[in-house]
């Protein structure tokens, strides 16, 4: 029972054997994000009730989760969102990450070989490949403008918890799934450097947290929640590992978390949950830097030196020295980002939970039915979908503005979505 439990939770953790990720370009392609999209949900509600039973120990009178619903609700809509204009675009015929990858694989490929000839070759070479690409696509995703409009958003929560791990910007996946891996395209074919991508993104869901303090000898070798808190604090310029933390130790950007705080986000905190604001936010701050568009696009915000220095990966990592988090500050700081101290009505925090769960729900039905639809009728259902969610989103920033339009999209939802499945089921 434990080793079939274990064994489930395996690909979270990248822990799949080298010769189940030799794929040949005709076999099918496992889906681990899709697979493991419901278990997000499952882990995220274990840590809220975990944390709020640890903190009922430590003091009853102030006991709490760092879960905020709104924070949380906006986290799962920035997601959904992405995928959303994901599937926009590939309707489209945009699909540019698997495209430049394979097609520079097609046409400018140094090897010729077969995977299940050299499994355990293919395995270290893109568990190693995939994760330094990724290393060098966020820290350029820090320390250029053009790529922070994208991941910003990623940063954009100020509670620390797995519901940020969903926290990710629309456009983002247009540069970051192909940028720096154009190297590994060289050598290894699409279908197992697609597996390895899947299994290095699924990996980083779980440093999201708080409950996990530091983990011995593994703080070494492996990004780890004590490694990425130190991200999501502001400045945040430090610790971009995936999976390994060595490149980190390696280019000089490592910052070992010495005192634990629960203060997180951007250094400029966001004002606002809007899903279309959020990812619009740094596009508009890009207006004040005194150059051309061209010129901001390629300008650095973060100049931090780029050099590599081995013996730093055999340096100690300096002991936790302090503890600074104040009892039942998530929720409080959570409110207080608003300027709204007032709490919600039951009936509207019904409304908003009731809602916004139908809106996740929706959005995953034309997720999954969207890429077979007509375009005439997903067009109209994505608009509403996206519509939906972005109201939702304004209500929790101000609740009495945005109420009534709110109600009017959600009827139109809970109308829309019926008569896509009737139709469905009739086609
Ligand atoms: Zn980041």
């Amino acid at each position: 029972m434990l080793e079939a439990i274990t064994s489930a939770f395996a690909p979270m953790f990248y822990l799949i054997s080298p010769y189940d990720l030799a794929l040949r370009e005709d076999e099918q392609q496992p889906r681990y994000l899709d697979t493991y999209l419901p278990m997000f949900f499952v882990f995220m509600i274990i840590e809220a009730v975990a944390t709020k039973f640890l903190t009922y120990r430590q003091s009853k009178a102030t006991s709490h989760t760092n879960y905020f619903t709104p924070d949380t609700f906006a986290s799962v809509f920035l997601g959904t969102s992405q995928s959303i204009f994901m599937l926009f675009l590939k309707r489209l015929g945009v699909e540019i990450s698997s495209s430049v990858y394979a097609y520079i694989w097609q046409n400018y490929r140094l090897v010729t070989y077969d995977v299940k000839e050299w499994p355990l070759a293919t395995y270290f070479g893109l568990l190693l490949g995939v994760d330094c690409a990724y290393y060098w696509y966020h820290r350029g995703a820090h320390e250029f403008h053009a790529l922070w409009a994208g991941h910003n958003v990623h940063h954009s929560g100020d509670t620390y918890n797995l519901a940020t791990a969903l926290r990710q910007g629309a456009i983002q996946p247009l540069t970051s799934s192909w940028l720096t891996h154009i190297p590994l395209a060289l050598i290894f074919p699409p279908a197992p450097h697609k597996a390895h991508h899947e299994l290095n993104t699924l990996y980083m869901f779980w440093v999201h947290t708080e409950l996990v303090g530091r983990l011995g000898p593994l703080e070494y070798v492996m990004n780890t929640p004590m490694a990425h808190r130190m991200h999501h604090r502001a400045p945040g310029n430090c610790n971009y590992a995936g999976v390994f933390i060595i490149w980190d130790r390696l280019f000089g950007t490592y910052e070992a978390e010495l005192v634990r705080k629960d203060s997180y986000g951007l250094a400029a905190p966001a004002t606002s949950f809007s899903i279309l604001q959020l990812n619009l936010r740094h596009w508009q701050i890009m207006q004040n830097i005194p150059r051309s568009w061209l010129g901001r696009l390629f300008s650095r915000r973060v100049k931090a030196k780029w050099f590599c220095r081995p013996s730093a990966l055999f340096e100690p990592i300096p002991p936790q020295q302090g503890d600074k988090r104040p009892e039942g500050y998530s929720q409080a700081h959570a409110k207080d980002k608003l300027g709204r101290d007032v709490p919600l009505s039951f009936r509207l925090r019904m409304y908003i939970i009731i809602a916004s769960a139908v809106g996740i729900l929706a959005s995953f039905v034309m997720l999954l039915t969207g890429a077979s639809m007509q375009l005439s009728r997903f067009l109209p259902l994505l608009a509403i979908c996206f519509g939906h969610l972005e109201v939702m989103s304004k209500l929790f920033t101000n609740p009495s503005k945005n109420l009534h339009m709110s109600l009017s999209m959600f009827v139109l939802l809970l109308v829309a979505m019926p008569l896509h499945l009737m139709n469905g089921s009739v086609a």
